[in-house]
């Protein structure tokens, strides 16, 4: 690995990266073009550095960096799949990239039909009715939608319900949501086989609650086959089920929530519809509603006239208003396009059914050795327990540090809060053979280093550019960048948090 100094170690006063030529024509003085008293005093502290040490500095910074294009990244509930360069191309064209959400309708024909195509495909695969692609996220899908919810019993007197439904497998973003949108939470317990007790359900059913909101699969990687008896319950209790499709990787062509009764689906496009995602963004959390939510959508919403033309429709009186400037991440819904448009019907549904193969064909693999709390056919995804390492001292968070020095990313840890020592595994469809058998054989070989030499585990990884950070500080306190006066640092501490090689 690498060791060489980072930027605010480089340089020499006076060196510079940039030759300017003396001008050759007449130049008025600073002072006569910004007023004095926002004009430096002195230079501001900078590295002084040349072109060559800047280029390599970026150079060794990139490669340090990890992501899908440098490795296996079976992050679970993340779908951190292969992201064609053909969405980044189409991202790229001009007529996507160079315009203005402000330009007039007329202008951007295409973009607006962009966005009303994609609308209708989406609802075509989640069942619904209609879409916006107004949210920028799963989590801004999910308060859209129940806020949504909300304004839909409101409508019909019903505001005083004021309590949202949960399972405890749930992704933390659903009670941080449904907590925003000024909801209790009631959480209600896994059975068994992984899903939702139905008679904790019914215990908790009362004429409170305004909705469920659940993931199916669920972040066990599991289907919840009662999901029609489930729906018929919260809709009899008069709530509304509200499904979490940040795990649509499994259902694509498969299962559309629509017809399971669900009355309001989020998707997250930049995992499911391949967005370079991670590290804060941009996504595209577009949501779609049964056809007795639709007045209550976001707006505007794109039209098209009978006479083959677009525009932006006003939302009517019922709408919740905008929840976002302009009309979504566009060039994320343009690589979703793309992604959608390029697999077709067929394909979209061959990636599901890849999906789950690979996830399966791993978790048969290592069930040998791992604990598998829910041992069933697995959807996307699989949650193993370290439980029996942790008792021979090694955690799963040793398992997921000693995974990077195999130049693998670790799985999702520590999630679902349900299964001790979990180690969410979601390989994706994009991976091949060669790649699922390399990470069951390194995983086969950190068991057996738990049995002999767990050492090795417990202060792994010996390969990165830097060991095992402390983790609270770095989330609480991220150091993200260089501000001059911060004391020098070596080259071992100054690596931004999460990079590892
Ligand atoms: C990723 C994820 C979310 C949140 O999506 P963001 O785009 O990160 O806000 C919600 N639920 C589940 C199950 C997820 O995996």
């Amino acid at each position: 690995m690498s060791t060489e100094p980072l930027i605010f170690e480089m340089g020499a006063p006076g060196r510079r990266a940039a030759t300017l030529l003396e001008m050759d024509v007449p130049t008025r003085p600073l002072e006569d073009l910004v007023p004095a008293a926002a004009l430096r005093q002195e230079d501001a502290p900078l590295p002084e550095v040349s072109e060559i040490e800047i280029v390599r500095h970026f150079t060794h910074l990139a490669e340090r960096n990890f992501g899908v294009d440098s490795g296996f990244y079976p992050l679970g509930s993340c779908t951190m799949k292969y992201n064609p360069k053909l969405n980044e191309d189409m991202a790229a064209l001009p007529g996507f990239a160079r315009i203005h959400p402000l330009q007039d309708d007329a202008t951007v024909q295409g973009a607006i039909e962009l966005i009303y195509t994609l609308e209708q495909m989406l609802c075509e695969i989640a069942g619904m009715a209609r879409v916006t692609v107004q949210p920028s996220a799963g989590a801004h899908g999910e308060i859209t939608g129940l806020m949504i919810i909300k304004a839909y019993h409101e409508s019909r007197g019903e505001g005083h319900r004021n309590v949202v439904l949960i399972p405890d497998s749930a992704h933390g973003t659903n009670p941080a949501s449904a907590t925003l949108a000024d909801y209790e939470i009631r959480e209600i317990r896994t059975d068994g086989r992984g899903g939702v007790d139905v008679e904790h359900l019914r215990e908790l059913l009362d004429d409170k609650v305004a909705a469920l909101m659940m993931t199916n699969p669920n972040t066990l990687g599991v289907f919840d086959e009662n999901i029609v008896e489930i729906a018929r319950l919260v809709h009899d209790a008069g709530g509304q089920l509200y499904y979490d499709g940040a795990n649509a990787n499994a259902i694509l062509g498969l299962v559309r929530p629509g017809d399971t009764g669900f009355d309001v689906v989020h998707f997250n496009l930049h995992k499911t519809c391949s967005t370079p995602h991670g590290g804060g963004g941009p996504g595209a959390g577009p949501i779609g509603v049964a056809p007795h939510l639709v007045p209550f959508l976001p707006g505007p919403l794109p039209a098209k006239d009978a006479d083959g033309t677009f525009h932006w429709r006003d939302a009517g009186p019922q709408s919740i208003g905008r929840v976002r400037a302009n009309n979504g991440n566009f060039l994320v819904l343009v690589r979703a396009y793309t992604y959608i448009r390029f697999n077709g019907p067929d394909g979209l549904r061959r990636v599901s059914e890849s999906a789950v193969l690979n996830a399966n064909y791993l978790m048969h693999a290592l069930k040998d050795l791992f604990t598998l709390p829910f041992d069933r056919t697995c959807m996307h995804e699989f949650v193993l327990s370290a439980n029996q390492q942790k008792a021979r001292g090694v955690t799963a968070m040793d398992i997921a540090k000693r995974l990077l020095d195999f130049g693998m990313y670790a799985p999702t840890v520590y999630f679902p809060l349900i299964v001790p020592e979990a180690v969410m595994i979601e390989p994706t469809e994009t991976e091949t053979r060669e790649t699922l058998d390399r990470f069951i054989a390194v995983m086969r070989q950190i068991d057996q280093e738990s049995r002999e030499n767990p050492e090795l585990v417990t202060h792994a990884p010996h390969t990165t550019p830097v060991g095992r950070l402390d983790q609270t500080l770095a989330a609480r306190k991220p150091r993200l960048r260089w501000s001059p006066g911060d004391a020098p640092r070596t080259s071992e501490k100054s690596v931004p948090v999460g990079v590892s090689r």
